[in-house]
């Protein structure tokens, strides 16, 4: 494992997602290397994948940084 430093050119991308279950809006990384859950219920809003997140919420929008 190589923790070296940062991540070259992976883009980072936030996204806005609203939880399902409560419809609570929070931003999160579309490359989320673990599991994001909501904030105010737990709910699971992503999941990771070899390159990028599996959104499980409803995404609000994309916001390019
Ligand atoms: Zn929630």
């Amino acid at each position: 494992m190589d923790h070296s430093g940062i991540i070259p050119k992976a883009r980072t991308h936030f996204i806005k997602v609203k939880c399902k279950a409560c419809n609570n809006q929070q931003n999160i990384f579309s490359s989320a290397s673990r599991i994001v859950n909501c904030n105010v219920c737990g709910a699971v809003l992503a999941t990771p994948t070899a390159n990028h997140a599996k959104i499980e919420g409803e995404i609000v929008k994309a916001v390019d940084q």
